[in-house]
């Protein structure tokens, strides 16, 4: 029998790379019992509620802004064998408790703590035959053949790329090689993933991978994230992005640094929607930034908008692409207007195609005419 207090420790833990898409939540197990902490998020399988966990919170890394790096004050270790994980686990999706795993690790070296990841997920997968939701990390200096193994296993891989750049990440993690420890194990999933794209059933190819980047955390500009965003989509396969702002963590050596406003970490979400679902260009969203390479706390779609728009666009003949950089207009209703045989004058008309008229008003003519506000024609 596990003791709850590692289940409830290891797991608590594992929120230090949380991404935006996941919660947190407690779990009463009754009696004087600690409670359960779950994470609900959002996977390539729909919404669920899943047991996130580190196999031990024994880092030898020295990530400045972690609670588990060797440099930090940790108060106790603890970690799980393969077995231990693997029936904590069934134990607790066999009470529906839980419809998945997350799991990851510390690093106390980065080999024999990827096979204990990699271990434990054999055992759940081949003895126990669990067939639900799996998301292995990629520890950092994980082999590639192990890389494989855990993309045999996985519904989805990530390995944090944590910030921007080497110089960057020298700052903070030192003993981290940014190049050969993560950008070179990011192109081994991509060569996997495109090896055995044509695989049926669990494979590689089918796996979806992630990235996590922390915002705000040694002086990166949004356009330094941005730019390094668009490359991992552009050549890494990578299917999200993720965005954390930074806190500051009691314990560690960066406990005295300002947070970062969540703000940031937002619009660079919505940034980040208007390159991979909306397919702007990377020339587009550099209207977004400022000289300085800052979003600011503005919606970018307006702010490239405004640089963009030389005169408002006359909605009636318009192409999709087009109206979809107008602010108020989104894919459904840019196909909606560039579809339609009707002749679209008045704002009633754009209302029932789902055009937002407070956002849209200001970018857009309707049968010739401009309308800067809900009353007034120009
Ligand atoms: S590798 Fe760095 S971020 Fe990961 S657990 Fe260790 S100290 Fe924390």
């Amino acid at each position: 029998m596990v003791a709850a207090q590692k289940v409830r420790a290891l797991s608590e833990l594992a929120s230090y790379d949380m991404e935006q898409e996941e919660s947190l939540k407690h779990i009463p197990l009754g009696g004087d019992k600690p409670p359960l902490h779950v994470y609900d998020a959002k996977t390539p399988m729909g919404k669920c509620t899943l047991f996130k966990t580190l196999m031990t919170n024994n880092c030898k890394m020295d990530c400045r802004y972690c609670i588990n790096a060797k440099c930090a004050k940790r108060t106790a270790i603890y970690k799980y064998t393969p077995h231990e994980l693997a029936n904590t686990f069934m134990h607790i999706y066999k009470k529906r408790i839980v419809q998945g795993i997350f799991l990851t690790s510390s690093i106390e070296d980065p080999v024999s703590s990827m096979e204990n990841i990699l271990e434990s997920a054999h055992i759940l997968r081949i003895q126990k035959r669990y067939l639900g939701y799996m998301h292995l990390k990629i520890l950092p200096g994980s082999t590639y053949d192990q890389i494989k193994r855990a993309m045999q296993f996985a519904n989805r891989v990530s390995i944090n790329l944590e910030t921007v750049s080497p110089s960057h990440l020298d700052e903070i993690a030192s003993n981290k090689d940014f190049k050969n420890d993560i950008l070179k194990r990011q192109a081994w999933i991509r060569s996997l993933q495109s090896r055995f794209k044509h695989s049926q059933g669990r494979s590689p190819g089918s796996v979806s991978h992630t990235s996590q980047l922390m915002v705000g955390v040694n002086g990166e500009s949004d356009q330094d994230i941005f730019s390094l965003t668009a490359s991992e989509y552009d050549h890494m396969n990578l299917s999200r992005m993720y965005y954390s702002a930074f806190k500051p963590v009691p314990g560690t050596p960066l406990e005295a640094q300002q947070a970062a406003p969540l703000w940031r970490q937002n619009r660079l979400y919505q940034l980040d929607w208007l390159y991979r679902i909306y397919k702007y260009s990377r020339d587009e969203v550099q209207n977004a930034f400022s000289d300085e390479g800052f979003l600011g706390n503005r919606d970018p779609k307006v702010a490239i908008a405004r640089t963009t728009f030389k005169r408002p666009l006359e909605i009636n003949g318009a192409e999709e692409r087009d109206l979809l950089r107008v602010p108020g207009i989104g894919p459904k209703t840019a196909k909606s207007l560039a579809q339609t045989k009707e002749k679209l004058t008045s704002l009633a008309a754009l209302r029932k195609h789902g055009v937002v008229l407070g956002r849209a008003l200001s970018f857009v003519k309707i049968n010739g005419l401009h309308q800067t506000t809900l009353a007034s024609f120009n």
